[in-house]
């Protein structure tokens, strides 16, 4: 609508960093003296003025070139004087125009304008481009989100195209010249393009800003939240109290290994890595895992080693002590430790390996050499090592990496020269997939151990101070270049005799103590003992003994507890001093004796309680008050009120205590059978009866084998019976005895794994004991290898396949006669209760086995 005439004169009022477009109601101050007086003007010609943007900001005095020609007609709605001199103006912008000329510019600005024309004409493109404008706003709005809600309400009910652009110009924070520029354009295709490229602009611009503002956001927060943590971190450290400065163990870490001692290369390296470490965050895995490394290093005895005690004699009193016979044994190990004490340079001594069944003592013995060389014990088993890693460990770049093995024993050990047992040398070559044993050289050969190379420590490491003893139940499954290095010392297991001593020597009273009745009065009858040894274990070595002595011993210990003993017993810290026992002097009767009593006391007692009980039938346990002509125990000892616990175990409680017999003799036939023949195996567990047993039956002669019998023992079968066939005539058999028969050897016990040619001898016997139709003479075992002219040759492992045949109660061996002097090695309890037989040939000795009548 046309308010004014299209040229006219009006006082001009330039503004500074705004432009005024139609249609607003704008409040701003005036403050230019030039400007007061045009406002002044104003005021008396109608209140209008005409409102036109300067082009420089911070011009004070602008002339005419410095203000834009355009500008805005504006009606003054409120002239507020403020006490500084300045306005307070309220203004509405009517109609833009442009400047003609310049009237006045000396005390104020009067210009001459002329109005543009806005047309009404509203063509289909201006309303689409009006919509265009409207998105765009809305878009850019929703983005900007500062535009009061009263001015969105008045932008939403325009209903001209010039008034949107109007509006909307004047309500968006663009630059001035965009705004002038919106403020002069004419056409108003033309308007709204310009502002709906802006508005897309913008919006585009505020897009942006956000999503980098977010990112700044997320950035900042996450590194608030780290300072945050590393406070927090800093605080726990401080309550805990862990070294507050000292966050990642840096400082504690150096000054463990500066007290260490270590090798200078070693030093340096750790030293390089406490470096690293400083610079680490102190809760990045990377940190945790260095840190791990160092505390491995500090923890290994690189220096530390015990005071070696070089006395022979002491060590033959701590083998003594600890193990019963042996003899052989412990001269070989008092030997070997006695060149090891004269020769300083330990480079040369072979290791020692002990080998036998399990349960011979070959682990104590390892313990017993430490004490008495005063070094600590360490021990590790290689049955099942199959891989290199686990005796030299993983690179620790591999997630939870470890040193191997042996390092992780010398930790434990904690010095540089412990007895270190390796166990089970044999069962590690059987499976292996890398090659541990190639790793174990390394660890054992003294020309290389010096400096041994564990991948997780990467350092070399010093073996040559540590004395290794190796285990083994078979020489022949220990790979070939360990055994070279190897000094093997058998231990092929006990007889009952022996087996008897070591449990009443050390088993029992070891046994005795590990169940807590020490206090009471324990006595096992040999007859029970033995009992055990050949009712409930069939073994070489005399593990199961102590299982079983330990079963027995834990029912008593439940018998006392049952009865309420030893309630009154004195707890450690009561057990009075030797002096006040002394003073107490309780009667031998009453006192309440260890099972460790001297053995004539034990006899005395034992005959002291075949007296009180003369009923012979009377079996174990007593449980008796104290006999009346004894003295009453004196008030001071603390073993007064102690009732005396005695026990005697029989072989009738050993029944009752371990129930069912495990073992009766199953392998043996109490009848002498013709084709029944007893062989003697060698295994790892000890030596093993081996029956054979052969029938003929209608065929053609084939022969049949069953038992899984191994290569080597099929062909001792085949041999026996080539030799028997060729010897037909000396033998007294028919020599077609195999045209029209089958001839079926059976070799039953699954368990035993049958290979091996000792047996040749035994297969001989059992089809010539078949053919015949006779059996063997009874009571007889036999072991020998066979040739096909007749040679009865020597085999190993005699001492443990003698002693299964005294365990089965077999009362004759034959043997090849070049295992004479083996016999001598034999326990003297099993050199006089058996008969041994020794054959040159075979004829030899199947006449031993079938005499002539
Ligand atoms: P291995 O290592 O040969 O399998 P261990 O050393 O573990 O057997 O021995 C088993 C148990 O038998 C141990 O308690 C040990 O003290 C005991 N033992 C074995 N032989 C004897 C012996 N000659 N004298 C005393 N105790 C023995």
């Amino acid at each position: 609508m046309k308010i004014f005439p299209s040229r006219t004169e009006l006082c001009l009022v330039p503004l500074r960093d705004m432009v005024i477009f139609p249609n607003m109601v704008v409040p701003f101050f005036v403050g230019r003296k030039k400007s007061i007086r045009a406002v002044q003007e104003a005021m008396g010609k109608g209140k209008l003025l005409f409102l036109a943007t300067q082009k420089h900001n911070n011009e004070e005095e602008p002339g005419e070139e410095d203000i834009y020609p355009i500008g805005t007609v504006a009606r003054i709605l409120q002239m507020l004087k403020l006490p500084d001199g300045t306005i307070r103006l309220l203004v509405e912008g009517n109609e833009r125009a442009n400047i003609v000329r310049y009237l006045e510019s000396g005390s104020y600005f009067k210009v001459q304008v002329r109005t543009i024309e806005e047309s009404r004409n509203i063509a289909a493109d201006v309303s689409a481009l009006t919509r265009t404008v409207t998105k765009e706003f809305n878009r850019y709005n929703a983005l900007y989100k500062k535009i009061p809600k009263e001015i969105l309400s008045g932008i939403e009910k325009v209903d001209s195209p010039h008034k949107l652009v109007n509006m909307i110009s004047s309500n968006i924070p663009i630059k001035v010249e965009k705004k002038i520029e919106l403020l002069s354009q004419v056409d108003i295709r033309q308007r709204l393009e310009n502002l709906a490229t802006t508005l897309a602009m913008e919006t585009q611009v505020l897009e942006i800003q956000q999503s980098i503002s977010s990112k700044v956001r997320k950035k900042i927060q996450k590194t608030q939240k780290e300072y945050f943590l590393q406070e927090q971190l800093k605080e726990i450290h401080k309550e805990l109290g862990s070294d507050k400065d000292d966050p990642t163990g840096v400082k504690d870490l150096e000054t463990k290994l500066k007290g260490k001692n270590l090798p200078d290369d070693i030093y340096q390296k750790c030293e390089k890595e406490l470096k690293r470490l400083a610079r680490m965050q102190p809760i990045s895995p990377e940190s945790a895992v260095l840190r791990t490394y160092l505390e491995w290093i500090v923890d290994l005895p690189w220096t530390e080693s015990t005071q070696e005690i070089r006395d022979i004699e002491y060590a033959r009193k701590i083998l003594d002590e600890d193990h019963y016979d042996l003899k052989k044994v412990k001269e070989r190990v008092l030997d070997f430790i006695a060149v090891r004490l004269l020769n300083r340079d330990h480079t040369k001594g072979p290791i020692l390996c002990f080998v036998g069944p399990p349960g011979t003592g070959k682990t104590s013995l390892g313990k017993s050499v430490a004490r008495a060389l005063g070094r600590n014990f360490v021990r590790i088993s290689l049955g099942g090592v199959r891989d290199e890693a686990e005796i030299r460990g993983h690179r620790k770049t591999y997630v939870g990496a470890l040193p191997g093995k042996i390092l992780q024993s010398m930790r434990k050990a904690g010095s540089r020269n412990p007895v270190f047992l390796l166990d089970e040398v044999d069962k590690m070559s059987s499976d292996f997939r890398g090659d541990p044993a190639s790793a174990l050289l390394e660890v054992l050969d003294p020309e290389q151990n010096s400096t041994f190379m564990d991948h997780y420590l990467e350092v070399q490491y010093d073996l040559s101070h540590v004395m290794f003893i190796t285990t083994a139940n078979s020489v022949h499954n220990i790979p070939y270049p360990l055994r070279d290095r190897m000094e093997i010392i058998h231990i092929p297991g006990y007889s009952d005799f022996e087996k008897l001593q070591i449990a009443q020597v050390f088993l029992i009273p070891k046994q005795i103590e590990e169940n807590g009745l020490s206090w009471a009065t324990i006595r096992f009858q040999e007859a029970a003992i033995l009992k055990i040894i050949q009712n409930y274990t069939m073994e070489s070595g005399v593990r199961n003994l102590e299982r079983q002595i330990a079963t027995v011993l834990r029912k008593i210990a439940r018998q006392a507890v049952k009865k309420g003993l030893p309630a009154e017993m004195p707890t450690a810290d009561e057990v009075p001093t030797e002096e006040t026992q002394a003073a107490a002097a309780p009667p031998a009767e009453q006192a309440i004796s260890t099972a460790e009593v001297p053995a004539a006391e034990a006899e005395q007692s034992q005959e002291r309680e075949a007296a009180a009980s003369q009923d012979a039938n009377t079996e174990g346990e007593e449980m008796r008050a104290p006999e009346s002509q004894e003295p009453a125990p004196s008030e001071k000892s603390p073993e007064k009120a102690a009732k005396p616990f005695r026990i005697t175990v029989t072989p009738k409680r050993i029944s009752e205590y371990l129930g069912n017999e495990s073992y009766q003799e199953k392998m043996l036939d109490p009848k002498a059978k013709p084709g029944l023949v007893y062989g003697l195996a060698w295994t790892e567990l000890g030596g093993r009866l081996l029956p054979v047993e052969v029938a003929l039956l209608e065929g053609k002669g084939e022969l049949i084998l069953t038992g899984s019998l191994g290569e080597v023992m099929k062909e001792s079968a085949q041999t026996a019976l080539s030799f028997l066939r060729a010897n037909a005539d000396s033998l007294k058999i028919k020599p077609d005895f195999s045209k029209d028969r089958d001839i079926h050897i059976h070799v039953p016990e699954g368990s035993i794994p049958k290979d091996g040619p000792s047996a040749g001898i035994t297969l001989a016997a059992a089809v010539l004991s078949a053919l015949r139709g006779k059996a063997v003479k009874k009571g007889f075992a036999m072991t020998g290898e066979i040739t096909l002219t007749g040679r009865l040759l020597p085999i190993g492992g005699i001492k443990e396949k003698v002693l299964a045949a005294h365990r089965n109660r077999m009362s004759d061996v034959l043997l090849p006669e070049m295992n004479r002097k083996d016999i001598e090695e034999l326990p003297r309890e099993v050199r006089t209760t058996m008969s041994f037989h020794l054959a040159e040939n075979i004829q030899d000795a199947l006449l031993i086995l079938f005499p002539k009548k």
